[in-house]
């Protein structure tokens, strides 16, 4: 009976939702490749948006939700916020959802705004992990949050997806709760958290939740909803791609890798280290298998293989849903929320990268298979920008993970999946690398005719060996002459050979070669733009030698970065395995870490050697590594020697002048 009334009413919602998508000419499945026609409006309603109230809900016509997506962001319907994404997909897929966007997390009561959903509470800390949003990366709080309204800090608590979670517990002890999004995906089995410095569990028992849903989820949360709504309970749903459940034994678990247990990790780094490696060699769609990892008291938390990425079509039909394009017209009286800025007019261009830099977590989230979105799809939403009347011509980016990466690194990889064991590009591309700018060129091309359209940037970075590898330069002149703002920011990250090796990057002397050919090409247009490098300091492998490395390099070119990220070693990637084990995942031998926040200062201030606040740190650590040759007047050195230790040169060399005979004698004479 039940199941038939929650049928009946998902009917109508089903129905509701399909006419008005009629009316407004969206295609709503996910699966076929659609236009939206929806122009933006010059101002948005509460009505453009999901509910965020039961008022909001009943002008709807729904009495209940299917689903509450709690969020520790504020509520902004963007295609680059993931809450927008899967609350549109399953609207799309006729789910009612209701929205709570950075609730009390010390009041049980702001989970109930909509009463029960009828399948579910989906959970997720935002579009970052609330510990990142929250601390730098030397544990101090930080001031801002561009996901809060006015971009005030203190919105969501740490550990924000669990703290979530546990509280919707206290008062709906067996609704299902389904975690996602970066934080939930990230910490999917035991992980290394740096704040506590410590081995976490899964998030899954953290949090006390049924489901995680990591990596891109719009096929898992679908078919979840689909599930629950056909009547299954939440602990039969166990066979989802792209999902992690707990279980009380393995009797129904087939074909699984036993990861070490918990146990297992907590006795021994080095267990981790191989557990994670395992983890990252399973994280491909097409040859990923399911994996296990065992708890105290018979709990195993299971994590299926990876879903598959969406097609290209299936990606712009994602990109056509409702969304209002901005943040809800709640959040005016504080300004906004800043993070739109960014976005509102750059477009989303592709997901997935097959670089795999080691301390970057896009392979064990988002997967080393690229999938485009087609020109279409781009340049319709392009042209609706041009609609919006804040757009001043100017689109801010057109890119992904990595802009000019579009399509698969081979066409082996939508088939059998990328490498378990080869790596595409770094350090020596793979000979079945197919290296192919023409369809971005083609698209940037096609973006910058629209009418309206000023100019067309590319902000995200390239990865400049692929644009080496290109036999044909058409990328690099068009890039230079018409999408870059003055310089072009890229990652070359540290300049040690040894270095670049662990981080997965292309040597230095392929950075140098893309410098000449980026220079050559702004001489040929007449243009002065530069290439400005992102630098990383405290990299593992990094010693204060390859720090020194670095900071010669940049006073060889005169330039001081405004900017060095200090490694940050966030959930889940190579390098945060290397961190806390010392040995380095892929080849188990160990690896130098600098790891006390003395030594991280050391090497990030070497890369700032001109900043005067830095100078004591660069003065101990060129002693420290031997090379007070960079002390000094000349043109190499870094830095100048300490005032005191000059002016106590001149008081001794005063004393031993006055001891001298010969010096006396001469000032006597002098005098005479
Ligand atoms: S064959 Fe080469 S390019 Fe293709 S997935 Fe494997 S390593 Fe990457």
């Amino acid at each position: 009976m039940a199941q038939q009334r929650n049928s009946k009413r998902q009917n109508r919602s089903r129905c509701t939702r399909e006419s008005r998508d009629k009316k407004e000419g969206y295609c709503t499945k996910v699966s076929c490749s659609s236009k939206s026609t929806k122009s933006i409006k010059s101002s948005v309603t509460a009505e453009d948006f999901l509910p965020v109230t039961l008022d909001d809900a009943k002008k709807r016509g729904w009495d209940r939700v299917d689903f509450v997506y709690v969020s520790g962001d504020a509520y902004v319907d963007h295609s680059s916020f993931g809450a927008a994404i899967i609350t549109r997909v399953l609207e799309s897929h006729g789910y009612s959802v209701g929205f709570i966007a950075q609730p009390d997390w010390k009041d049980p009561q702001s989970m109930t705004v909509f009463g029960e959903p009828r399948l579910g509470f989906l959970v997720a800390s935002g579009n970052m992990d609330s510990m990142v949003n929250h601390y730098t990366v030397n544990k101090k709080p930080r001031s801002q949050d561009a996901y809060s309204p006015g971009g005030k800090a203190g919105m969501r608590p740490n550990h924000a997806t669990a703290v979530y979670s546990n509280l919707i517990r206290r008062t709906y002890k067996r609704t299902p709760i389904i975690i996602g999004g970066i934080e939930a995906s990230l910490r999917r089995l035991a992980h290394y958290d740096y704040w506590s410095d410590k081995l976490k569990r899964s998030i899954l028992l953290d949090a006390g939740a049924d489901i995680v849903v990591y990596g891109m989820g719009e096929r898992s949360i679908v078919e979840i909803a689909d599930a629950l709504n056909s009547g299954l309970t939440i602990e039969d749903i166990t066979f989802i791609d792209g999902t992690v459940y707990k279980a009380r034994s393995l009797d129904h678990v087939y074909d699984a890798v036993i990861l070490p247990t918990f146990e297992d990790l907590q006795v021994d780094k080095l267990n981790y280290a191989k557990s994670f490696y395992i983890q990252y060699q399973n994280s491909d769609p097409f040859t990923g298998k399911r994996l296990v990892e065992q708890y105290p008291h018979s709990v195993y938390v299971v994590q299926n293989p990876p879903a598959k990425p969406l097609l290209p079509h299936e990606l712009d039909a994602v990109y056509a849903l409702p969304y209002a394009g901005t943040y809800h017209p709640m959040y005016e009286k504080d300004g906004g929320v800043p993070a739109i800025k960014e976005v509102k007019f750059s477009l989303s261009s592709s997901r997935g990268c097959f670089g795999e830099c080691a301390f970057c977590a896009l392979t064990f989230h988002q997967g080393r298979i690229v999938t485009g979105r087609s020109h279409e799809s781009l340049i319709a939403e392009a042209r609706r920008m041009t609609q919006d009347p804040d757009f001043k011509g100017y689109i801010h980016d057109v890119g992904g993970p990595t802009a000019d990466f579009r399509k698969p690194a081979c066409t082996k990889q939508l088939t059998h999946g990328a490498c378990k064991n080869r790596r595409c590009l770094a350090p020596t591309p793979c000979r079945q690398l197919e290296v192919d700018h023409s369809d971005y060129i083609e698209l940037l091309r096609s973006l910058r005719n629209i009418k309206g359209i000023k100019k067309v940037f590319v902000r995200s970075g390239v990865r400049f060996d692929y644009v080496m590898l290109d036999s044909d330069p058409t990328f690099l002149r068009e890039l230079t002459k018409y999408h870059v703002s003055g310089q072009l920011r890229v990652a070359p990250e540290h300049v040690s050979d040894s270095v670049l090796q662990v981080m997965g990057k292309p040597n230095h002397a392929m950075y140098e070669q893309f410098v000449r050919a980026f220079n050559k090409d702004n001489e040929a247009c007449g243009k002065k733009q530069f290439v400005v490098p992102y630098l990383m300091s405290s990299h593992p492998g990094s010693t204060l030698k390859d720090a020194v490395e670095l900071a010669e390099y940049c006073h060889n070119l005169g330039f001081m970065p405004e900017q060095v990220q200090d490694f940050y070693p966030t959930p889940s990637t190579i390098s945060t395995c290397m961190y806390y084990t010392g040995v380095d995942p892929r080849t188990m031998k160990p690896i130098y870490v600098p790891k006390t926040q003395h030594e991280k200062a050391l090497q990030r201030a070497l890369i700032q050697y001109r900043n005067p606040q830095n100078y004591d740190l660069v003065i101990e650590a060129l002693q420290k590594a031997g090379r007070r040759d960079l002390i000094g007047y000349g043109p190499k050195c870094l830095v100048h020697p300490k005032k005191e230790q000059k002016s106590q040169k001149r008081s001794n060399k005063i004393a031993s002048q006055n001891k001298c005979p010969q010096a006396q004698q001469k000032r006597r004479t002098r005098h005479s």
